[in-house]
């Protein structure tokens, strides 16, 4: 049952309220003051990456940004965004795109309000000052310079599966259809995140609608996954891409660094190139299912006996164009991202009115995954994104890919070997990798320092390294 109408409206005031105060606290103009005292001291900031600059330099970032907005703006976005994502919700359990219009209307011009207070280069655009919030420097310019060439080869490449899945290639369903006990999944998930380097001391696994990783502390790292009783490889996948997250958290450094910038690890596309190297790279690999296929039979037993190594190892790497993206293969995820950059970016632009974007968000997905969307409900509106006014949003997700991509390869440089070592059961020389080259550095290093640090190259060698990926597993598995 949903919260009535009346309550939403309240707690949006509250939220607001709330909002405010966490607005006047962090525009307080004694910390400007605090900020100039350190950024004129030559000695303390004289080292590029030490934490107290860091510290300096990401607390004057956000200083900054929250001043430029005033409490008005502050007040009106929380309260639109508790508002809007009640109506979404019954709009999308009504399948009524209708009644979730006007919010979405509201949304889109809120986020252009708040854009114009950021600002953005000449020669940019409003998306710019949205997508900075979530990733450093992040440009519309940057992000379609980026997708155009990678959409194409996607595209293509996904093309070539379909057709041979209509030929008859490719794994077989049995690993999807498998019913498991979902007691039997809760010992077989915790006994993987264990297995990987998921570090239980210092954080625990529980059940929610929506997976998701809360690092309270450190030392106090909180995962969910979800379970059904046919959806064991969701349970496991939730679990690793959740783990990936986690095990960055337990890395940040410790100590005095705790609570401080330098202490954090980084948002967005890092953070998320950490989940999708475990759940993807990891546990998509022919080497993990070598360790893990005999772990699935202790653990689950006679409802997956009859399952083959080629039935869950294929199986887990089965591509489907489908209508939802949370539910998205490894090979067409991306083509997800792409579709709701677009479609935002040309709202943000006024290229598209609120109105217009069912027809549109149908359009593309004809267009690049070869798919009918039959309702809204399924279409444009089953993310909770644009209703909580995050725009700007979607593409990190992406370049969280690519960069694990790059990231995974310089490992594997480096390292040599790494499917090997999965198969025996040996996760920790990746882990350890990780913890040295990313984990440790806390906020130091934005995205495109780190990426350059770590693997030698720029961000923009990311499609190259994700198609490598995707082709080198998926050509042999289908044939193509
Ligand atoms: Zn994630």
């Amino acid at each position: 049952m949903q919260t009535g109408g009346e309550a939403v409206a309240y707690r949006g005031k509250q939220l607001a309220q709330l909002a405010g105060f966490e607005h006047e606290k962090a525009t307080d103009e004694r910390l400007d003051e605090w900020l100039s005292a350190c950024e004129e001291d030559d000695e303390l900031m004289g080292d590029g990456y030490s934490p107290e600059v860091v510290n300096v330099r990401e607390t004057r970032r956000s200083f900054d940004k929250e001043r430029k907005v005033p409490a008005s703006l502050v007040k009106a976005y929380s309260e639109a965004q508790a508002m809007s994502k009640q109506a979404w919700s019954e709009a999308r359990a009504e399948d009524d795109f209708g009644k979730f219009e006007p919010w979405l209307k509201k949304m889109v011009e809120l986020c252009g309000e708040r854009a114009k207070c950021w600002g953005w280069e000449d020669n940019g655009e409003a998306w710019d000052a949205l997508g900075d919030e979530h990733e450093q420097g992040m440009t519309a310019r940057m992000v379609s310079g980026v997708f155009e060439g990678l959409r194409e080869k996607l595209v293509g490449f996904v093309g070539e599966i379909m057709e041979a899945m209509k030929n008859g290639r490719g794994p077989s369903n049995r690993f999807h259809e498998a019913e498991v006990p979902v007691k039997r999944q809760r010992g077989f998930v915790e006994r993987v995140a264990r297995g990987i380097g998921f570090d239980f001391d210092r954080g625990r696994l529980d059940e929610s609608g929506h997976p998701f990783c809360l690092p309270l502390h450190r030392d106090d790292v909180r995962m969910t996954t979800r379970y059904a009783e046919n959806m064991v490889n969701d349970a496991l996948g939730s679990v690793l891409h959740e783990a990936g997250h986690g095990m960055y958290n337990q890395g940040v450094p410790g100590g005095e660094h705790v609570g401080t910038p330098y202490g954090d690890a980084m948002r967005l596309s890092v953070h998320e190139s950490q989940s999708r190297m475990i759940e993807n790279q990891v546990g998509r690999s022919e080497g993990f299912w070598r360790w893990c296929y005999p772990v699935l039979q202790e653990e689950c037993g006679e409802s997956v006996a009859g399952l083959s190594f080629e039935d869950v190892y294929e199986g887990a790497n089965r591509v489907d164009a489908s209508l939802i993206r949370v539910e998205a293969d490894e090979a067409t995820y991306n083509l997800h991202i792409m579709i709701r950059f677009e479609l935002e970016r040309a709202m943000m632009n006024g290229d598209l009115s609120p109105g217009e974007l069912p027809g549109a968000w149908r359009e593309k997905y004809k267009e690049y995954l070869g798919v009918e969307v039959p309702n809204d409900r399924v279409g444009c509106m089953q993310d909770i994104h644009w209703a909580q006014g995050a725009l700007g949003y979607f593409p990190t997700y992406t370049l969280g890919n690519l960069l694990c991509a790059q990231f995974y390869e310089a490992a594997e440089r480096e390292l040599g070997g790494l499917n090997e070592q999965f198969a025996n059961g040996e996760f920790g020389g990746l882990v350890a990798w990780l913890r040295d080259n990313i984990h440790r550095h806390g906020m130091a290093y934005r995205a495109e320092e780190l990426c350059a640090r770590v693997t030698g190259e720029g961000v923009e060698g990311g499609a190259d390294a994700l198609m490598r990926h995707l082709e080198g597993k998926l050509r042999p598995i289908y044939g193509v």
